[in-house]
């Protein structure tokens, strides 16, 4: 691909040409960071292309995706969801600009179906015969989901801790599922062997550097959508990091280009019971190390992140930060989150709005900061965290008209 210098890995800094390999660095294990033709790709592609560019999807910037086009995959609507503005929400906690970039409205319900879109399109550029990926639910889905209707085999693995809505879909889409009684990290380790031994293309987060760029195009949306301009802060949640590195690297290609000024800090949240990013950043470290995760936010829930790298790299560049978030506070912001904003996130969606209200209270947003809080799943991929929010009664009523007003709590003013 001409758009495409070479693959580089972030550890050693060895360049590799794109077809030699699709994975982490041959000689150190290193994860890999593909590296753009800046020059050529100036050429044609601009604020005014885009201007008259009428796809409003992710492939909108196919000049900046390591794919030629999209042909061979379902013709479902990738990306280009909506980026609100929360002003009430904002007022209420003092802050100047609230967006709430809505990644719950693609296909599969997550930002997933960025990454995997890419995969896909990839694995089918190399006629790939089998895709694979382990996770606990967002990014098989959206795998299951874009090969749909491919010649493509999708073989999943699943922890134990895959919410039943996210297994659902993998049936649903015919996925070739294996159920693990292990965690995430065991899942993501026989993955790769699979991949490895029957020669599967691995679409799994951190080391496939093709998955990582797919998400670029969630950054790519807020600075278009916001009239050519990053905010001031982006908050998302981090679990192998990928989201945090990928959004970054989306930031600097638009820099880059010309096409943005200011560049965003970006702000890792954490579950404080799967926290390796959080704590890599505050020891200062160039790689995360490992941790027993246990958390309820299953996106979120991850031993040793694969994208620490990168993503330690994006918060430091950038001048951002990690932080945590217990799953209380993450439980008791998704309901709050969806009263006050009207979008429902599942566990690990909320997160970024749990983190704002603490950043917050700690005045640790300017008066006259904007910030874009990633949501990065719909709330109905996982309900069971968020039934302990909120009370569903067992009891089933009878109710008469008379009734109706004082079991709906709204005050009539006639007398009882
Ligand atoms: C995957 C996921 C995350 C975390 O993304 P990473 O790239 O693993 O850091 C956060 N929220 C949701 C909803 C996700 O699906
Ligand atoms: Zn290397």
């Amino acid at each position: 691909m001409k758009k495409i210098l070479n693959l580089q890995c972030v550890s050693c800094g060895k360049e590799y040409k794109t077809g030699d390999l699709d994975y982490l660095c041959a000689s150190c294990g290193g994860t890999l960071e593909i590296n753009y033709d800046y020059k050529l790709i100036k050429k044609r592609f601009d604020y005014d292309v885009l201007e008259r560019n009428h796809t409003y999807d992710m492939w909108r910037y196919t000049d900046l995706l390591p794919v030629d086009d999209n042909d061979g995959i379902p013709p479902l609507k990738v990306g280009w969801t909506p980026l609100y503005e929360a002003k009430a929400l904002a007022a209420k906690l003092g802050i100047s600009k609230l967006f709430i970039k809505d990644e719950g409205r693609n296909p599969t319900g997550s930002i997933k179906d960025r990454g995997s879109a890419v995969a896909v399109a990839r694995a089918l550029e190399l006629k790939a015969k089998v895709i694979t990926d382990a996770s606990s639910g967002n990014a098989s889905d959206s795998l299951a989901c874009l090969t749909a209707g491919t010649n493509l085999k999708t073989v999943i693995f699943a922890p134990a801790n895959t919410p039943q809505a996210k297994l659902a879909q993998l049936y649903v889409y015919g996925a070739s599922v294996i159920r693990m009684r292990d965690d995430y990290d065991a899942a993501f380790e026989l993955c790769r062997q699979a991949s490895q031994k029957y020669g599967w293309y691995n679409r799994a987060a951190g080391i496939n550097p093709y998955g990582r760029e797919g998400k670029k195009t969630c950054a790519f949306e807020i600075c278009e959508q916001l009239q050519w301009e990053a905010p001031d802060k982006v908050i998302a949640a981090a679990g192998d990091g990928t989201i945090i590195s990928g959004m970054w690297k989306g930031f600097t290609d638009f820099s880059k280009l010309g096409i943005i000024e200011k560049m965003p800090q970006m702000i890792a949240v954490q579950a404080e019971g799967s926290a390796a990013i959080k704590n890599a950043f505050d020891a200062g470290a160039a790689q995360a190390g490992s941790v027993k995760a246990e958390t309820i936010a299953d996106s979120i829930s991850v031993n040793r992140p694969r994208d620490s790298a990168l993503a330690l790299q994006a918060i430091k560049e950038s001048g951002g930060g990690a932080l945590t978030v217990t799953d209380g506070e993450i439980i008791s912001a998704i309901a709050e989150f969806a009263q006050v904003s009207g979008v429902f996130a599942e566990p690990g969606g909320a997160a970024p709005y749990a983190a704002l209200k603490k950043l917050a209270a700690q005045g640790k947003i300017k008066k006259d900061e904007s910030v874009a809080l990633v949501i990065g799943g719909n709330g109905l991929k996982d309900i069971s965290g968020v039934l302990k929010a909120v009370h569903i009664p067992d009891a089933l009523l009878t109710p008469s008209l008379d009734d109706v007003a004082r079991l709906a709590g709204v005050e009539t003013g006639e007398e009882q």
